[in-house]
């Protein structure tokens, strides 16, 4: 079958390739690939930033982020006929099953030694089909068949929001304003899951205000603020409850701790892998989180229950914003033209490679 593949570490090694069709053992389930989602980490992947082949291997599958059909399940796994859809969860437990992974929560896992399917370890799903155990398959409905593919980039947007949320039972806590800083596909998927939960939300990108990520956060009923026009400190106003950073940009992240309210929350979620140095005005910045309670959170990959929500909000906007939440893929490319999804013009949202119908 034909599969992206990629050389770990090497520089623009992305190269389509035919490699054997994986076969299911007993109890696992063999998925053909329909469409699969392209994000900033694969393209740090391609760049040759980081990432590891599974053992044995000088290649690696890319793509996590991956709609797919049930074609064959080998034996009797429940919930799972030829058919159905479904998208596959991303991180694996560690070898030495460290307390959380031992929990199901790998992404939680102390011992930095887990896997991640398409990115460190174990194959992705940039491929015709992968085979999985079923524990890690989410249903997905038939009806959002044409937004199903972000449910995994959405998986990270509902933990970092849970992480939050949860946090926050340290106080009684009623948050009205939120902001997200980047409109990238992480920051409008939080605007959307931010709007359904009734938040007053701002977000911050470089973009116009015309532009389609811009327009797109509009319809949700955002404040959508340009920071070429507009310095971030003046959109902040009387402060944020919530923030979520999904910028990439390292600098936003200590900007983004003086614009919380009293008892405010600041979760990040942006995997930053360059080397910025940076001078910050450290106790003003220290005095202000102190004197408001301010709590700061890292999130990173999500767990199955992530996924779950994700499947939730996205049948909610759909009730809600027809057809809206698959507006954010706005560049589509086959597996044969796979260098495709290093094109990014300037009214790109998110590229999908359509693997099959
Ligand atoms: C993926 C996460 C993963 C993270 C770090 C993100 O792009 O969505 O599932 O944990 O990269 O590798
Ligand atoms: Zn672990």
């Amino acid at each position: 079958m034909r599969a992206a593949t990629i050389r770990p570490r090497t520089p623009d090694s992305l190269q389509l390739r035919e490699v054997p069709r994986p076969s299911p053992q007993p109890g696992e389930v063999l998925v053909r690939v329909l469409e699969v989602g392209i994000d900033g980490t694969d393209l740090e992947l391609i760049e040759g930033r980081y990432g590891e082949p599974p053992a044995g291997c000088d290649a690696l599958i890319i793509g996590h982020e991956a709609l797919g059909r049930v074609e064959e399940a080998e034996g009797q796994v429940a919930g799972f006929e030829p058919g159905q859809l479904v998208v596959a969860t991303v991180r694996r437990p560690c070898p030495e099953r460290c307390l959380n992974c031992r929990n199901d929560q790998p992404d939680f896992c102390t011992t930095g030694h887990y896997r991640e399917r398409g990115i460190s370890g174990l194959h992705g799903f940039l491929a015709e089909s992968y085979v999985e155990e079923p524990r890690y398959l989410v249903a997905v409905p038939p009806e959002l068949r044409a937004s199903a593919v972000l449910i995994e980039p959405l998986s990270v947007v509902e933990k970092g929001i849970d992480q939050a949320f949860l946090a926050q039972e340290r106080l009684a806590w009623t948050p009205h304003r939120a902001l997200v800083l980047g409109a990238g596909p992480v920051g409008l998927l939080a605007t959307l899951v931010l709007r359904l939960t009734e938040l007053d939300v701002t977000v911050v990108d470089r973009v116009p205000d015309d532009h389609p990520k811009a327009r797109w956060a509009a319809t949700l009923g955002a404040t959508y603020v340009n920071s070429q026009a507009q310095p971030l400190a003046s959109a902040g106003g009387a402060g944020f409850d919530l923030i979520l950073e999904a910028t990439g940009v390292s600098r936003l992240a200590f900007e983004a701790m003086c614009l919380l309210r009293p008892n405010g929350v600041l979760a990040l979620l942006s995997v930053t892998s360059g080397q910025t140095s940076l001078t910050v005005p450290a106790d003003c910045i220290n005095l202000q989180l102190v004197l408001r309670n301010n709590l700061i959170l890292g999130s990173v990959n999500a767990q199955r229950k992530h996924f779950e929500l994700a499947v939730e909000h996205l049948e909610a906007a759909e009730r809600r914003w027809p057809h809206h939440v698959e507006k954010l893929i706005t560049h589509r490319c086959s597996l044969n033209d796979i260098h495709q999804v290093l094109y990014r013009p300037p009214d790109h949202i998110k590229t999908i490679v359509e693997v099959a119908r």
